[in-house]
C-alpha cells in the first residue's frame, strides 16, 4: 500500500511514523517550504501520553516542556483578581508547537518521502487507486490519500465539499506571537479579560521569552498579516492592562499566527480511498486544548486500522468507531471553553473548568487497541 498524506504538522508526520512501523510507505506533501515554525504551545493529555511514549519521543518532549505554571488574572490596572490553574491550558505535558513539529519531522524524515512547497491540486478516485495532480510536481497514483492539512484542508474541499458545509465558526479569532519576557513572568502566565476579548501572556523558553495570545470576537479572518494586525489593534484599542505595550511589540514578531476559532464536524471521515485525520477531519478548536492529542490519537488508530483490516472500508469504519465519542467530547470541551469566555472571570469559574478536565476517568483516557507493529 502506498499512502499520500497532505500536511506536515502534527497529524501528518505522526501518521507517517505509525504507517512505517506497520510496514506501509508514506509520502507527505506540505504546502510550506519547510515544517512551519510558529504557534504557541500545544499540550497532551491521557492516552496521547502513552502514544508519545510508544513513539519513543516522550523523553525528548519532556526535555522541551514549557513548565507553565498558573496564570494570574488581572483587572485593567493589573490588580490580581483570580488564579487560573495551569491544568486548564497546559495539560499533562506542554511544549511549544514548533518543538513538537520539529521532533516529529526528525523522527520520520529518513523513512518518509517529504515533498515540500507543493500541494494537491486534483484527486480522481479510480477502482485501483487515486490519481493525484499537484500544483507543481508531476501527477502520481496512490492507493490511499489522507488529508492531514488542518482546519482549511484542501483534501477535504476536494473530496468532501466546501469548508463552509462542515464548519461551525465559534465567533472568535485567535492570534499569537512571541516577544521578550518583559513582564518577568517566572514559568507563569498573566491574563486580562475585557468583556468578550482576552489577552494572555505566558513565560516561555525558560523565562527567556513570552508568548502572547489574543482571543476576540471576529467573523472573518483577514488574509494578510497587515490586515490581521489591524483587526487585533482595532479589537484591543480600548483594552487596559498591557494591551498597548503588546500591540506595539506585535509587528516585530517572526512567529505571528492568526486563525479563526472553528470546529469541523463531518458526517463521515472518509470517502472511498480518501480519509481525514486531525484538524482536517474533526478540529475541536484551540479552545478545547485537545487538538494535538486528538491528531496523535487519530494518526495512531488510522495507521493501526489500515494495517490490520482487509479492506479500506473496514479500516476507515473502525477508525471512526474508535474515536467518534472522544471527538464529540473534545468538541463539547471546546464549546464549553468558548462559552466560559462570556462569563465574568472569577476563581469559582476557573476552578470549575480545571476540575472538568482532570481525573483518571475523564474523556482523555481512551481504551484503544494495541496494534502489533512490524518495525520497532
Ligand atoms: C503554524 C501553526 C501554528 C499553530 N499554533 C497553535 C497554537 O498556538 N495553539 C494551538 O492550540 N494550536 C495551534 N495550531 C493548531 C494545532 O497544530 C492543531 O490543532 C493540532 O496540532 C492538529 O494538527 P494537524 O496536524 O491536524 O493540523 P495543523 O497543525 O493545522 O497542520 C496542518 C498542516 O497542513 C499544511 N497544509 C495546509 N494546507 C495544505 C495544502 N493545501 N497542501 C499541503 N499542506 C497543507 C499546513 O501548512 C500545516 O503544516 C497551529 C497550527 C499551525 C499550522
Amino acid at each position: 500500500m502506498n499512502v499520500l498524506i497532505s500536511g506536515a504538522s502534527v497529524a501528518g508526520p505522526a501518521l507517517a511514523y505509525w504507517l512505517h512501523r506497520h510496514g506501509i510507505q508514506a509520502t507527505i506533501v506540505e504546502r510550506a517550504e519547510q515544517v512551519r515554525p510558529g504557534g504557541l504551545a500545544v499540550d497532551f493529555r491521557g492516552t496521547a501520553m502513552r502514544v508519545l511514549d510508544e513513539m519513543g519521543i516522550l523523553g525528548e518532549l519532556r526535555a522541551h516542556a514549557t513548565h507553565s505554571g498558573d496564570a494570574k488574572v488581572v483587572d485593567a490596572d493589573g490588580n490580581q483578581i483570580a488564579i487560573m490553574p495551569g491544568a486548564i491550558f497546559a495539560g499533562e505535558l506542554e511544549v511549544l508547537k514548533t518543538d513538537l513539529t520539529r521532533i516529529l519531522y526528525d523522527l520520520t524524515k529518513n523513512d518518509t518521502e517529504y515533498v515540500f512547497g507543493d500541494s494537491i491540486d486534483t484527486l480522481t478516485q479510480e477502482a485501483d487507486g487515486v490519481r493525484v495532480e499537484f500544483d507543481r510536481g508531476a501527477p502520481r497514483q496512490f492507493d490511499v490519500v489522507i488529508g492531514a492539512d488542518g482546519l482549511h484542508s484542501r483534501v477535504r474541499a476536494l473530496a468532501f465539499g466546501p469548508k463552509e458545509r462542515f464548519t461551525n465558526h465559534m465567533g472568535y479569532a485567535f492570534a499569537s506571537f512571541s516577544t521578550a519576557n518583559y513582564l518577568d513572568l517566572d514559568h507563569a502566565g498573566a491574563s486580562h479579560v475585557s468583556g468578550d476579548r482576552s489577552l494572555n501572556v505566558f513565560a516561555s523558553k525558560e523565562n527567556r521569552a513570552a508568548r502572547v495570545l489574543f482571543m476576540f470576537p471576529a467573523k472573518d479572518v483577514p488574509r494578510t498579516r497587515e490586515a490581521q494586525e489591524k483587526a487585533i489593534r482595532t479589537a484591543y484599542q480600548h483594552v487596559g492592562w498591557e494591551a498597548g505595550n503588546l500591540l506595539a511589540r506585535m509587528p516585530e514578531a517572526t512567529d505571528f499566527y492568526f486563525d479563526e476559532l472553528s470546529q469541523i464536524t463531518m458526517p463521515a471521515w472518509s470517502t472511498g480511498r480518501v480519509a481525514l485525520v486531525g484538524d482536517a477531519g474533526y478540529c475541536a478548536s484551540p479552545m478545547s486544548g485537545r487538538g494535538t492529542s486528538q491528531a496523535l490519537l487519530g494518526a495512531y488508530v488510522l495507521a493501526g486500522e489500515l494495517s490490520t483490516q482487509d479492506t479500506l472500508e473496514k479500516a476507515f469504519a473502525e477508525y471512526e468507531e474508535a474515536l467518534r465519542d472522544y471527538v464529540a467530547s473534545t468538541h463539547e470541551m471546546g464549546r464549553m471553553a468558548r462559552d466560559s469566555f462570556n462569563l465574568p472571570p472569577s476563581q469559582e469559574l476557573f476552578d470549575a473548568i480545571a476540575a472538568a478536565g482532570t481525573g483518571d476517568d475523564t474523556m482523555d483516557n481512551l481504551n484503544l487497541k494495541n496494534y502489533a507493529t512490524k518495525v520497532h
